[in-house]
C-alpha cells in the first residue's frame, strides 16, 4: 500500500524509514492495565532488548525513574525508538510487508496526578495503542486518557490485556468501550479461551488462528503458529467477519459500494478501510492478549503499522506567525523548512539535559543552528540523540516525522518550537491542567536553601503542572503540583537528584481567581523629584476567555502610543500581577489582555516604568470587572457495596458534592460525584469508616468553579490573615 507517488516527493533521499514507514505511537492506559508490561513486551520483540524485564522485578526499560520502579508505576514519557518488519511469508497481507518500520513509542502515564505528561504526549503522537484491563475493563482514569486522545485528535487501536487473567472477559471489556467511551469498536482478532486456558487469537481479517506457545518463556520469547481455524471455531470466526465488514460499510464508501455491487470484500480491501476509518478516528479496532504471558504482543505491532497513521495520514501540523493570528501549515515533508516541537525536558544522569522534540516538517542536522521564536535566540545543535532502550544513539540527522533528544540545549521549555530562522512560526503548545493543591516546602538543613530552589526550578522547566515560587509576603518557598503523590514525588527527586531533604507544610488548596466582565484600566507610573524621573503609562482591556484556555495577553497599540521597546515591559508586568492576583491574591486564569494605549515621555521613560504601569492598568482594570475566586472541583468515583451507598451519598453531600450519576453493578454501587478539593481531605478515612473498609475511590482534578459565598468570606479572611496560604 506504500504511495509510491508521495514517496519521492516528501522523502529525502538519505533517510532509512520513509515517513510512510514511521509511527509515532503511545501507550495510554489507566494505571496497572499493563502499559509498561506491553511496551516492554514490544521493545523485547523489535529487538530492542535482550532480556524481557518483567515490572513486578522492577528491570523494565521505560521506567527509567527510580520512583517508578519502586511504586510501580510510569511517570515520565520516555521516548523509545524501536523497528519492526512484517513478515510476508507468514501471508498475512500485511500493508508494508519486508520492509523496516521505525515505531517511535511514548509511554504515557496512567496515574491522574500525571494527566500533564499524558497530554504533552498525545499532542506530538500520531496514534495510540488504549490498553485496558479484560478483567476491569474500562477504569474512570482510562476516560481521562481517551478523552485526552479525543482533545488532540489521536487515532487509537485497543488492546485488551490480561486474557490470562482469572475473570477475563473479553465481551464485557469491549462492551464497557462502547458503552462508557462511545467507541465504534469492533473485533479484530477474538481470543481463544480465557483466564488459564487463554491460548491464542482468531485473526478475523485473515480467517486463521494464531497460538503461541508451549510453554515459556525462554530469552526468545514464545513463537507463534498460525493455522487454519478449527471446526468448532469456524461459525464465530465467520460471524465476526461478517459483523466486521458490516460495521466498516457503515462508515466506509468503497466497501458500502462494494457490497451494494455485490462484489466480495477481499483482505487487502478490508484491511484498507479499517485503516482509513482509523485514521480519521471513526472506528477502533479491538486486539485482545496477554502482555504478560507475551501472547498477542506481535500482532498487535503488527496492527500499529496495519491501522495507525503514518505522519502522512493525519491533517498537518497547524502554527501561527508569532504575535498574529495568521496560520501557517507546516506539512510533513523532508524538503520543507525545519519546524519542532519540544515536548519535553529531561535531565538524563548520563547525558545531562535532555530535550524532547517531534519534526513536523523539514530536517535536523548536527551542527545547524536552531531557532526559538519564543525566545527570539538561536543555538547551536551539538548533539543529536535517539534513545533505543537504555541506550542512547547519536544521529547526524532527523528528518520530518522522527522523534529524537536534544543535548546541551538551554532556554527552551516545554512547548517551545524549534525552527528554522526563516521559518519564523509557533507550533500551538500543549495546554496543561491548572495546579491544584500547594505546600510551603523548606530544607532540613538551612545551608541547603540555594541547592534546594536550584532543584526546584529545575524539575519545574521539565514538568509544566509543577510550580514553585517564592510567596513574596512571607519568604517562604511555595510548590504547586496536581496531587498530593505528585508533589510527594517531587520532593522524592529533590533528594534523590540534588541531594536536599526537605520538610513541607500541610497541603493548601490551589485556588484561582478570574474575571466575569469587560473593563479598562489604566496604570500611571510618574515621578519627578530633580533629575531623571520616570515616566511610564499604560492603558488595558481585559475580558474573560474561555474556560481552560487560560491566559492571553497581547499587544494591540497601533501608532505608537507606547514606544516598540517598552512594550514587553509593560506585558511583563501584567503577567506579574495576573501571577500575584489581584482579588484575593491568588493566580489569575482564563483572561484575555490587551494593551491598547498609554504615553512616553522623552527622558523620563524607562523599562521600569513601563513595568509598572503595566501593573497598575491590569489590577485597575480587573477590579472594575467583576473578579471573582475558584476553587478545584475533582471529579470522585466511590465504589461500594450497596448497603453504604446511602451513608456514603450523605456524607459527599456534606461535602458540597453533586451526585452526577449512579451505576448498580453485581451488588457494587459506583457512585460519581463532583467536589470540591478543599472538603476532600481526610476522605480516605471517611470513606473507610463509613463503609467498613469495603468501598474504595478515585479522585482527579476535573475543572475550578466559582466559590460559594457562603465559603468565600472564610477564604479570604484566611487570605488576608496568613498570606502564606495563598499561592
Ligand atoms: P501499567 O501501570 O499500566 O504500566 O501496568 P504494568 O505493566 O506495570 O502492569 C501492572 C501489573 O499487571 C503488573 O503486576 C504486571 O505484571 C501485571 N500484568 C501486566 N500485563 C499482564 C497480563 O497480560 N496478564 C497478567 N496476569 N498480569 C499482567
Amino acid at each position: 500500500m506504500e504511495v509510491a507517488a508521495t514517496t519521492k516527493s516528501v522523502n529525502s533521499p538519505n533517510r532509512q524509514y520513509t515517513l510512510e514507514r514511521t509511527r509515532n505511537i503511545g501507550i495510554a492506559a489507566h494505571i496497572d492495565a499493563g502499559k509498561t508490561t506491553t511496551t516492554e513486551r514490544i521493545l523485547f520483540y523489535t529487538g530492542l532488548i535482550h532480556k524481557i524485564g518483567d515490572v513486578d522485578d522492577g528491570n523494565t526499560v521505560t521506567d527509567w525513574m527510580e520512583q517508578e520502579r519502586e511504586r510501580g508505576i510510569t511517570i515520565t514519557s520516555a521516548a523509545v525508538t524501536c523497528y519492526w518488519t512484517q513478515k510476508p511469508e507468514e501471508g498475512l497481507y500485511k500493508t508494508f510487508s519486508g520492509l523496516a518500520n521505525r515505531i517511535n513509542i511514548i509511554d504515557t502515564p496512567g496515574h491522574v496526578d500525571f494527566t500533564a505528561e499524558v497530554e504533552r504526549s498525545m499532542r506530538v503522537l500520531d496514534g495510540a495503542v488504549a490498553v485496558f484491563c479484560a478483567v476491569a475493563g474500562v477504569q474512570p482514569q482510562s476516560e481521562t486518557v481517551w478523552r485526552q486522545a479525543t482533545k488532540y485528535n489521536v487515532p487509537r487501536i485497543a488492546f485488551i490485556n490480561k486474557m490470562d487473567r482469572t475473570g477475563a472477559n473479553f465481551d464485557n471489556a469491549l462492551n464497557d468501550l462502547r458503552k462508557k467511551l462511545g467507541a465504534y469498536a469492533f473485533p479484530i482478532f477474538l481470543p481463544i479461551g480465557a483466564a488459564e486456558e487463554f491460548s491464542g487469537v482468531v485473526d478475523i481479517v485473515n480467517q486463521k488462528v494464531i497460538v503461541w506457545g508451549p510453554g515459556d518463556v525462554s530469552n526468545e520469547g514464545l513463537k507463534y503458529e498460525i493455522s487454519e481455524i478449527p471446526a468448532e471455531l469456524k461459525e464465530k470466526a465467520k460471524t465476526a467477519l461478517a459483523d466486521l465488514i458490516d460495521a466498516v460499510s457503515n462508515k466506509d464508501d468503497v466497501v458500502a459500494e462494494m457490497i451494494l455491487e455485490e462484489k466480495p470484500i477481499d483482505i487487502v480491501t478490508l484491511k484498507a478501510a479499517i485503516r482509513r476509518l482509523t485514521c480519521k478516528i471513526e472506528f477502533i479496532p479491538v486486539l485482545c492478549g496477554s502482555a504478560f504471558k507475551k501472547k498477542g504482543v506481535q500482532v498487535l505491532v503488527d496492527a500499529v503499522i496495519d491501522y495507525l497513521p503514518s505522519p502522512l495520514d493525519i491533517p498537518a501540523a497547524q502554527g501561527h506567525e508569532p504575535g498574529a493570528d495568521t496560520k501557517v501549515e507546516v506539512p510533513s515533508d523532508d524538503n520543507q523548512k525545519f519546524c519542532s516541537l519540544a515536548f519535553k525536558l529531561w535531565t538524563d544522569p548520563f547525558v545531562g539535559k535532555l530535550v524532547f522534540f517531534r519534526v513536523y516538517s523539514g530536517k535536523l542536522k548536527k551542527g545547524d543552528t536552531i531557532y526559538n521564536p519564543r525566545t527570539r535566540r538561536r543555538e547551536r545543535v551539538s548533539r543529536v540523540l535517539i534513545i533505543q532502550g537504555s541506550e542512547r544513539k547519536d544521529v547526524e540527522t532527523t528528518y520530518a516525522g522522527d522523534i529524537a533528544a536534544l543535548v546541551g540545549l538551554r532556554n527552551i521549555t516545554t512547548g517551545d518550537t524549534l525552527c528554522d530562522e526563516d521559518f519564523d512560526v509557533m507550533l500551538e503548545p500543549p495546554t496543561f491542567p491548572e495546579p491544584v493543591i500547594s505546600m510551603a516546602i523548606e530544607p532540613k538543613t538551612k545551608g541547603d536553601r540555594e541547592k534546594m530552589s536550584e532543584g526546584l526550578q529545575r524539575l519545574a522547566e521539565e514538568d509544566p503542572t509543577f510550580r514553585c515560587f517564592t510567596n513574596e509576603d512571607t519568604g517562604q518557598l511555595i510548590i504547586a503540583g496536581m496531587g498530593e503523590l505528585h508533589l510527594e514525588i517531587i520532593r522524592d527527586r529533590l533528594f534523590r537528584e540534588f541531594s536536599v531533604q526537605a520538610n513541607a507544610g500541610a497541603p493548601q488548596i490551589a485556588y484561582r481567581e478570574t474575571i466575569t466582565a469587560e473593563a479598562e484600566g489604566e496604570g500611571k507610573f510618574i515621578r519627578q523629584s530633580g533629575g531623571r524621573g520616570q515616566y511610564g503609562h499604560a492603558c488595558v482591556t481585559v475580558e474573560p476567555n474561555e474556560k481552560g484556555k487560560g491566559v492571553e495577553v497581547k499587544n494591540a497599540i497601533v501608532g505608537g502610543a507606547i514606544p516598540k521597546e517598552y512594550v514587553p515591559a509593560v506585558i511583563d508586568g501584567i503577567e506579574e500581577a495576573i501571577k500575584g492576583g489581584v482579588y484575593a491574591g491568588y493566580q489569575m486564569i482564563d483572561i484575555k489582555v490587551s494593551v491598547v494605549d498609554g504615553s512616553f515621555h522623552e527622558v523620563d521613560s524607562n523599562e521600569l516604568a513601563f513595568k509598572m504601569a503595566g501593573i497598575f492598568a491590569l489590577k485597575d482594570a480587573v477590579r472594575k470587572a467583576s473578579p471573582i475566586l475558584l476553587e478545584p472541583i475533582m471529579k470522585v468515583e466511590v465504589t461500594t457495596p450497596d448497603e453504604y451507598q446511602g451513608d456514603l451519598m450523605g456524607d459527599l453531600n456534606r461535602r458540597r458534592g453533586k451526585i452526577q450519576g449512579m451505576e448498580s453493578k453485581n451488588g457494587q454501587t459506583i457512585i460519581n460525584s463532583e467536589v470540591p478539593l478543599a472538603e476532600m481531605f481526610g476522605y480516605a478515612t471517611a470513606c473507610r469508616s463509613l463503609s467498613k473498609g469495603r468501598a474504595s475511590y478515585s479522585m482527579e482534578p476535573k475543572t475550578f468553579e466559582q466559590v460559594p459565598n457562603g465559603v468565600l468570606n472564610t477564604i479570604l479572611d484566611l487570605a488576608k490573615s496568613k498570606p502564606a496560604a495563598r499561592t
